[in-house]
């Protein structure tokens, strides 16, 4: 099949953007419904992000696609080097419930934006969100037959696995990434693994902390807590922990009156009730968990809720150490103004992504490549970076033919491998 032109590839990312707006509506209901979204939150986290993302790629899409120079070293003269991003065929994007919309549409986007056709199963979790997104890409099939969506749990998804793919999007939990993985590699499929874990926020003693507790009761509470780049718990400097404690809970009053959300389904509301040792009808309040230690079950999984455990540390390295002792996460949140604490966190602490005074905003940027390493993930797209992520970049040297030096050609002589020599090494 011919690869999608970029006349078609724009024809394709505006019947998606039309599709979205016509749809709008819709969509922030069923975001309502699965997820107890405000019309705000569901706007500012998913919808306008997306529509964002889309206008940003029509601005650049015919940059991206431009084959790009590269130099040539003098032993390939005369030639011109060239590296062209090529689609990789049919692409499989797995999305989670939590951002159903945004997760969804984002990396569909942007596999078409780079000529792939798509396949999009999204999660029967959020079975609204899912059933909008359906209605979204039924009508931007009309305009351009390269995507389409199925729908269906476990079952479905393991049998879409089982399909040979050419390149496989999955957003979700480690658990399931493993699976995605271990099926894409009897084809030899590459995939991107966008996954979660526990992402710490470290405040320093010599934070701002009424910002940090502001920026830190938003990050977390945001969607009730089911945020995979959410700070996950608090390391927090001993001399500073009670005054942090009380901004905190400050924060939560003034930001969250009236609770923050909806957590998904009775599964992970028991989940979280045993994390927290909250009565069920309890579990969907803010929590701040201060007074434990790193034994406690809410420090043993990805808590992803609205409970957050603070832990007192004695110094940064306690801190580093910490993190450093646990899988890599997902993001890392430092609340400090001393710039050697800064460059030691930075410097000896590895994660996907973060942010220095501030938490989640990193994954708002274009220009930041946004995904996980280690435990945390495979990969990494936004902005121009998902164009590279659904291409395959092909290389290609285009030689003259006017000069054909016979350095490298038999028979080989004792000249031409000092020549040779001169070139390499
Ligand atoms: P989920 O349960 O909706 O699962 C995600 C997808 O996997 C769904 O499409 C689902 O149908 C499929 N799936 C579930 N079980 C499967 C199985 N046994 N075999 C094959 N496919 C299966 O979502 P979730 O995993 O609960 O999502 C929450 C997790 O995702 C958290 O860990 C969170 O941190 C992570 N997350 C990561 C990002 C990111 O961008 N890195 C974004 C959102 C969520």
């Amino acid at each position: 099949m011919q690869p999608l032109d970029y006349h078609a590839r724009r024809h394709a990312l505006t019947a998606l953007r039309q599709a979205v707006l016509r749809h709008q509506d819709a969509l922030l209901a069923a975001l309502a419904a699965d997820l107890g979204k405000s019309a705000t939150e569901a706007y500012m986290c998913e919808v306008g992000l997306l529509l964002d993302d889309i206008g940003y790629t029509l601005r650049h899409l015919r940059r991206w696609m431009r084959p790009h120079r590269v130099p040539a070293p003098l032993s390939s003269f005369p030639a011109t080097s060239r590296v062209m991003s090529e689609p990789y065929g049919r692409v499989l994007v797995m999305a989670p419930w939590n951002y159903p919309v945004l997760l969804s549409l984002q990396p569909l986007a942007g596999a078409v934006a780079a000529g792939n056709s798509v396949v999009l199963k999204p999660s029967e979790l959020a079975p609204a969100s899912a059933a909008a997104i359906e209605s979204v890409v039924a009508d931007m099939a009309k305009e351009c037959p390269c995507v389409s969506v199925v729908q269906g749990g476990a079952d479905t998804a393991s049998a879409l696995l089982e399909e040979q793919w050419d390149y496989i999007f999955y957003t979700g939990n480690p658990h399931v990434g493993r699976i995605v993985m271990q099926a894409a590699a009897r084809h030899l499929t590459p995939v991107t693994l966008e996954l979660g874990g526990k992402s710490p926020v470290i405040v320093d003693s010599s934070a701002h902390l009424p910002l940090a507790a502001r920026r830190i009761a938003f990050g977390k509470f945001l969607n009730a807590g089911q945020t995979c780049v959410a700070p996950d718990y608090v390391l927090v400097h001993r001399d500073v922990h009670d005054r942090f404690v009380a901004l905190l809970k400050a924060e939560i009053q003034r930001q969250f009156p009236d609770g923050c959300g909806r957590i998904i389904n009775d599964r992970h509301r028991q989940r979280l009730a045993a994390l927290s040792g909250a009565a069920l009808s309890d579990v969907e309040k803010p929590l701040v968990l201060d007074g434990i230690d790193a034994s406690h079950p809410a420090m043993q999984e990805e808590i992803f809720g609205p409970i957050l455990p603070v832990l007192p540390v004695g110094d940064v390295q306690q801190a580093i150490d910490f993190v450093n002792a646990r899988p890599k996460p997902l993001a890392l949140y430092l609340f400090t103004t001393d710039r050697h604490v800064r460059q030691r966190v930075l410097g000896e602490c590895s994660f996907g992504g973060g942010c220095v005074n501030d938490t989640i905003m990193h994954l708002s940027q274009h220009n930041l490549p946004f995904g996980g390493v280690g435990e945390s993930g495979i990969g990494a797209y936004h902005g121009r970076h998902t164009f590279d992520t659904f291409s395959h970049q092909k290389s290609v040297v285009d030689r003259g033919l006017w000069l054909d030096p016979s350095m490298r050609y038999r028979p080989y002589t004792g000249a031409k491998l000092k020549l040779i020599r001169r070139f390499l090494g």
